[in-house]
């Protein structure tokens, strides 16, 4: 059987039969996949940590007929994400990211500019990036590469560039000038507008001017995550533990 080998993300696994694991990975060339990973429960077992969820790994899997799940022989680590779980804070931003990654992504379509901002939010999570910055930097990139994120910059009714406020159309596909919004329910201030600006120049680990407090930052994400949810059709279970 030929075998596909790949450099991927490790996006969680789960205990399958009595020695082996599902192993959820995010791979550069073929995007979503899951595979099993045969005696990956054993003791001294060939694939060591390289599956700790963030891994990134180079992962070695060859296709079974008449099944979604690979076969995955060996896997590389390449880098551990081990330290960066030693905060709980930032494990549960890391299971929100997996879980979102995971729920939005069509299976094994490659979609190399989410690798790479998965990759990236990485590096800058290990660089020391605040996890707040993190956090909306994901959700932003996320819902832009999902073909999923607003225009910010006009008014989805009548077209005319929005100066101050406005606010979220109900239907989370654009917003709306002061004029036209009916349902006043999620402001989109100039300061997020400032700041959405900002992410889309600014690679993940740049340091976002120090005047935007905790406080902003967080008002931007139930902005996104209102989007999130709205396509989701569910609150992600893992957004209930992210307190910023
Ligand atoms: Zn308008």
């Amino acid at each position: 059987m030929p075998i596909d080998q790949s450099e991927a993300i490790i996006l969680r696994t789960e205990n399958f039969a009595e020695q082996d694991k599902l192993v959820v990975f995010f791979s550069k060339e073929k995007g979503l996949v899951r595979g099993i990973a045969k005696g990956a429960r054993k003791f001294n077992n060939r694939f060591g940590s390289s599956l700790e969820p963030f891994s990134v790994v180079k992962i070695f899997y060859y296709e079974k007929e008449q099944s979604d799940l690979v076969t995955i022989s060996n896997c590389d680590l390449l880098e551990s994400a081990f330290d960066l779980f030693r905060n709980p804070k930032m494990a549960c931003l890391f299971s929100y990211i997996a879980e979102l990654t995971e729920k939005f992504s069509p299976y094994k379509t490659g979609e190399e500019k989410l690798f790479r901002l998965l990759h990236s939010l990485i590096k800058a999570a290990r660089g020391g990036q605040a996890l707040d910055v993190l956090a909306r930097y994901f959700e932003f990139w996320f819902l832009k590469i999902n073909g999923l994120l607003p225009d910010f910059q006009f008014c989805q009714k009548c077209r005319k560039p929005i100066g101050g406020a406005a606010w979220m159309e109900p239907q989370k596909d654009g917003i709306l000038c002061q004029k036209c919004a009916r349902e006043k329910k999620h402001e989109v201030t100039l300061l997020m507008r400032q700041v959405i600006k900002w992410m889309r120049k600014n690679p993940p680990e740049a340091s976002p001017p120090p005047e935007w407090s905790p406080g902003e930052w967080k008002q931007l994400g139930r902005l996104f995550q209102s989007i999130i949810t709205f396509h989701l059709e569910e609150t992600p279970r893992s957004l209930n533990l992210l307190d910023f």
